[in-house]
């Protein structure tokens, strides 16, 4: 028996309905924002995400799923979205074009990671960016947009947590800071966090394991260590937020795991979901387009993790998107009426009605119980009769009632009782 590989799932047509239905809400939420859709490659030069996302990350250090191609070249599937969209900006010229560029994206993404509720190796993810503000407006029409999202989606119970995490010209200051209050305590760091005291000492304060978390709390704060230009971004933003009355709090501990980010970080929690609580992160990369061989270009931008949203939906009691049911189903006896109903059904779906008829050959008794599992809302009993004289009996499953007609005016009936 071949079974699909570790992390990854089978998304069935009974569940297909709720990444659909997510599918299109942040589609028409995006676009409603000015948000444009993008797609971009599956796999990229594994260089792209290594200086993208950062080589001291544990997404580039543990996570990506790398292979050489028969030329030799490195490749790897994405991680995440952000990097690629930067590297199509550059690629495609749009860093000149009419700013701001607002774009989304709906992908799978991969990572190596310990397969648990909320976290596998195949994901999907929403995301979006804006490209070319280096105002608190993006940040804050940003967060907006993720905020529509997950309220459209009936998502409750979630926090906004932000932070700012500086600028090249006040982060130096901070990680001295933070490198000389953890090496006070490193005996008693996990493993990976005093390595990560050298390389990336802000990781440490991303850190899942007890002790450093503990640790954690006491440890300086981005916050205190900001430039005035930061500070003046940041003051703004939450000003920005108070406007559009979303509530946030300023969370000192988000940090975020990608190495790009710039001043304003963000997630949105749902906390009822389990460990994995985090839906949606985001924040501003302004250093990133540059240093993927672009022009200096300010950008902002969120990704939301797909299936969290569907146990956040799940926890917020938020209702399924409707399962479609037929809206009529052809019964048949005989064979001129079994002709009759492939040619009536698909003239009712060529004008957009989900009309059904028997194919597995089975009794009158058994067509009716199927109908009447699959949800149908009207039924029609065909023999070779009404096929003969273009007549028969429509019955609402409802209640039962019935009314005769040209079977040609079938469709016209229907669609008026489906848009009432
Ligand atoms: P986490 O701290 O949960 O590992 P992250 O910081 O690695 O998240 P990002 O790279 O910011 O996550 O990705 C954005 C969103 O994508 C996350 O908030 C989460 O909802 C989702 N996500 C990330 N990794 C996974 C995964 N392995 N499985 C499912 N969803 C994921
Ligand atoms: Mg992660």
């Amino acid at each position: 028996m071949i079974k699909k590989p570790r992390g990854t799932m089978d998304i069935l047509p009974e569940e297909v309905s709720s990444f659909l239905h997510i599918e299109n809400t942040a589609r028409s939420t995006a676009s409603n924002f000015g948000f444009r859709e993008i797609r971009f490659p599956c796999f990229e030069a594994t260089e792209l995400f290594s200086r993208g996302v950062g080589n001291s990350t544990d997404v580039v250090q543990k996570e990506m799923y790398t292979f050489t191609d028969r030329e030799g070249r490195s490749l790897t599937l994405r991680p995440e979205g952000t990097a690629s969209v930067v590297r199509s900006m550059i690629e495609n010229g749009r860093c000149s074009g009419l700013m701001p560029d607002r774009l989304f994206y709906l992908i799978n993404c991969f990572r190596y990671e310990k397969p648990q509720a909320g976290r596998s190796r195949e994901f999907f993810q929403f995301g979006a960016e804006i490209f070319g503000s280096a105002f608190p407006l993006a940040d804050a029409s940003l967060i907006s947009l993720a905020d529509s999202v997950i309220s459209s989606l009936g998502i409750s119970d979630t926090e906004l947590h932000i932070n700012s995490i500086g600028c090249p010209s006040c982060r130096p200051g901070y990680r001295d800071a933070l490198v000389k209050y953890f090496s006070s305590r490193s005996d008693e760091l996990c493993e990976s966090c005093r390595a990560r005291l050298n390389t990336n000492p802000m990781r440490i304060l991303d850190c899942k394991s007890p002790v450093c978390s503990e640790i954690s709390q006491g440890a300086p704060r981005t916050l205190d260590y900001l430039c005035d230009d930061c500070r003046t971004h940041f003051d703004t933003l939450c000003s920005y937020l108070d406007a559009q009355d979303i509530k946030y709090k300023v969370d000192p501990s988000i940090v975020r795991g990608l190495d790009y980010y710039t001043r304003t970080v963000f997630e949105f929690i749902c906390p009822v979901i389990g460990a994995q609580s985090t839906i949606c992160g985001g924040g501003r990369y302004d250093g990133l387009v540059s240093e993927l061989g672009g022009p200096e270009l300010p950008a902002c931008g969120f990704a939301m993790g797909i299936t969290r949203l569907i146990l956040a939906m799940k926890a917020s009691g938020a209702k399924d998107p409707d399962v479609r049911t037929p809206a009529v189903y052809f019964a048949t006896l005989g064979e001129k009426a079994r002709a009759c109903s492939l040619s009536i059904t698909r003239k009712l779906r060529e004008r957009g009605i989900y009309a059904d008829c028997d194919t597995m050959g089975r009794s009158l008794k058994a067509q009716m119980k199927y109908a009447d599992k699959t949800g149908a809302r009207f039924t029609v009993i065909l023999g070779d009769a009404e096929a003969e004289s273009g007549r028969a009996i429509l019955r609402d499953m409802a209640d039962s009632s019935q009314t005769e007609l040209e079977i040609d005016s079938i469709a016209d009936f229907i669609a008026k009782a489906e848009s009432i």
